[in-house]
């Protein structure tokens, strides 16, 4: 179901107290007001902006606590085939895999 126009220039609205900027040229598609939010425009017809709204902050914490638990995972993972893996061009695979993991797991900054 479309949203209706009131709502969507209340999520325009809202954009712009997070920060987005209202531009001046319209939409090439549909005429509608454009908006720039964190590098990119919007346009408040044809853009879902509820979605945009709800899009949590990616924050260097975060993504380093993602990164860290995949790695971690990862590395674990790939110690459990090396255990079971005989054939040395194999095992040498994943040994040059789980130390890229590794150097990148100790290049991630440390929990603060
Ligand atoms: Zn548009």
């Amino acid at each position: 179901m479309e949203p209706l126009q009131q709502d969507r220039v209340k999520l325009a609205a809202q954009l712009v107290r997070k920060g987005a900027t209202m531009l001046a040229e319209p939409c090439q598609k549909d005429g509608g007001v454009q908006v720039r939010y964190h590098g990119k425009t919007y346009c408040t017809t044809h853009d879902d902006l509820s979605s945009i709204l709800e899009t949590k902050e990616v924050s260097m914490d975060s993504v380093t606590a993602d990164l860290r638990r995949v790695l971690l995972t990862k590395l674990n993972e790939s110690l459990a085939q090396l255990e079971r893996e005989a054939d040395g061009p194999k095992q040498e695979q994943l040994v040059t895999l789980m130390t890229k993991y590794f150097d990148l797991l100790q290049k991630l900054p440390s929990k603060t």
